[in-house]
């Protein structure tokens, strides 16, 4: 290039500069307060405090992760909630995650969740990933608020208009069951989940050997899966039965029985045609879902107790599940959520998160955005707000029809009302679940 080619090009380009500035200028009067107002917007917001707040109104101990900001009134807050562990996770965020986190960009939500993720070097257990879920999902909130937008806006905006919800009835005997679920659909509900007693339908069965001999504690629970085997082919009869195809029906298994056994009871529950059964094997069993697809085409939706992509990975790729059912704190937040659903989109499996009462508000506040955003969606599990829960944490969903709104809130749309919450303190038991035995005083594992 000659000397004479660059000046030109160089006053080619100066004078498109000088031209664009000079349209800029003259588009508005407003437009210099836009622009200030715009790079106020996008000024850097650093992380001045990561900080657990605990709290249960309904009496489960629920962890919630605020980050505070070093923009004054700037805060964003998340779910960390692990009911049987309350006090491992606030130690984890209190103790690695706010000297680790402080001082950092509240932007870089990607970069952060990389970042926090390998600090431990050991990585992917539910105590850590539930702590990095709280931040991670603060961040979330945060940058919504930035923006002005709610998070499923940042998430791509509504594929439908609501969130259709599933609920649980139960019962000790299939009459009690009927007449719960009917009390739901007359509630609006499409899907409801049936139960016979609690899982395992412990109340069918007598008096344990175990106790007699003085084996374990008294508080130690006893189930024997042969009566619960053979009483949910007639419950599911006899809820089909009245209500037709009125009502979508669901149930969870609950990981608690042999997996051969599973194997059995979903076969023999498929004519009854349920929207899925649930959590047939216990996590270390994947192996079994092959064997189960082969055997039966009735859906199945899996994973609140997955805490690592290499348990939901080959179940999704392999199309041996239907619907992809992870506890989102469990995994570590909006972030791996996000992608966990992308992934599963590609392959025809529906989300399905889990969303029992120790999820917090804020837990349920992040299922209903992210629910909302993806085309894959395929129900949720409904919570239910408390009036304790909804003083505590201003701006929960609203339940209509057994469809979940989300208010249009900048971030969540959620808050904690932390003076309130201090009147809720964990309860006295640490929250460890009783040992859960056969006949013989053997373990159960679910
Ligand atoms: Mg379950």
């Amino acid at each position: 290039m000659s000397s004479q080619q660059g000046w030109s090009r160089r006053q080619v380009l100066s004078g498109l500069g000088a031209g664009i500035a000079g349209s800029l200028a003259g588009a508005s009067a407003g437009a210099g307060q836009d622009q200030k107002e715009s790079a106020h917007a996008m000024s850097p917001v650093k992380i001045r405090k990561v900080r657990a707040i605990t709290t249960a109104p309904d009496g489960i101990r629920l962890v919630v992760v605020k980050v505070e900001t070093d923009e004054p009134g700037l805060y964003g807050l998340g779910c960390a909630t692990f009911n049987q562990r309350p006090l491992a996770v606030v130690e984890a965020v209190d103790k690695y995650l706010d000297p680790f986190a402080r001082g950092r960009s509240a932007d870089d939500i990607q970069d952060m969740w990389q970042n926090a993720y390998t600090s431990s070097y050991w990585r992917n257990g539910p105590v850590l990933n539930n702590a990095l879920s709280g931040l991670d999902m603060a961040l979330w909130d945060i940058k919504g608020k930035r923006a002005n937008m709610p998070v499923y806006q940042l998430l791509g905006g509504k594929c439908r208009f609501a969130v259709d919800l599933y609920t649980h009835a139960g019962g000790r005997d299939a009459k009690e069951i009927e007449d719960d679920v009917r009390k739901y659909v007359e509630q609006g509900f499409r899907h409801v989940r049936i139960q016979l007693g609690g899982y395992g339908s412990s109340h069918l069965s007598n008096n344990p050997d175990f106790r007699d001999a003085g084996f374990g504690l008294p508080e130690d629970q006893y189930m024997d899966s042969v009566p619960y085997l053979r009483s949910m082919p007639k419950v599911f009869e006899h809820v089909r039965s009245v209500f037709g195809d009125n009502v979508e029906l669901l149930h969870d298994i609950h990981e608690r029985i042999a997996p051969i056994d599973a194997i059995r009871l979903v076969k023999a529950l498929e004519e009854y045609r349920p929207f899925f059964i649930e959590d047939p094997f216990p996590p270390e069993q994947n192996g079994y879902f092959k064997m189960l697809r082969e055997q039966s085409a009735c859906p199945i939706a899996m994973g609140e107790l997955f805490n690592n992509p290499h348990e939901w990975t080959d179940l999704i790729t392999g199309r041996l599940i239907d619907f992809i059912r992870v506890h989102l704190s469990q995994i570590g937040g909006l972030t791996p959520a996000r992608k966990l659903a992308a992934l599963a989109e590609h392959f025809a499996v529906r989300s399905a998160w889990h969303g029992p009462g120790d999820v917090s508000p804020v837990g349920h506040a992040c299922n209903a955005h992210l629910d909302l955003a993806i085309p894959n969606f395929g129900i949720q599990e409904g919570p239910r707000f408390s009036e304790r829960l909804q003083e505590v944490f201003p701006g929960c969903p609203e339940i209509r029809d057994g469809y979940l709104f989300v208010n249009e809130t900048p971030g969540f749309g959620i808050d904690i009302d932390e003076q309130a919450a201090a009147r809720f303190p964990l309860p006295d038991h640490p929250g460890y679940w009783p040992p859960l035995r056969r006949h013989d005083g053997s373990a159960v594992r679910p």
